[in-house]
């Protein structure tokens, strides 16, 4: 997860951070890779979830309603992200993701033996966005 500053060089950390939209709604853990050094305000949206956030902004229109949304209950990867911030010592971030996707993997024998195809459905598109963008 670590990742250079492209204007110093310098290391960059990983936070989450609320962004706010038109004024009116507040994302909050947003994945934002922050440069480190003392004099460089550089930040930078996590690659891997700018889909994410595009598709989210689109959804919300031009137009939005005052509101709060946690960036993690839309993006699978800011959900895996936050679980990791949340712990402090080290993790292992492939075991991590195995867990999610077991996680993931149980909810679906659940949906199937329910017959329920619009929740499978779902945690199929979930699967593959874990599998499509580490
Ligand atoms: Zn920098």
């Amino acid at each position: 997860m670590s990742k250079k500053c492209s204007r110093c060089g310098g290391e960059m950390s990983l936070m989450l951070r609320s962004v706010m939209y038109r004024n009116r709604v507040r994302i909050r853990n947003v994945p934002v890779h922050i440069c480190t050094s003392a004099n460089c305000t550089n930040s930078q949206v996590v690659e891997a979830i700018k889909e994410d956030l595009k598709k989210l902004m689109n959804d919300l229109g031009q137009s939005p309603i005052r509101q709060d949304i946690g960036f993690d209950e839309v993006s699978e990867l800011s959900h895996l992200l936050v679980s990791i911030a949340d712990q402090t010592e080290e993790v292992d971030v492939t075991r991590l993701m195995e867990q999610r996707i077991n996680d993931l993997l149980d909810l679906f024998l659940l949906a199937q033996s329910l017959g329920d195809q619009q929740w499978m459905n779902d945690i199929r598109k979930r699967l593959t966005k874990i599998y499509g963008n580490v």
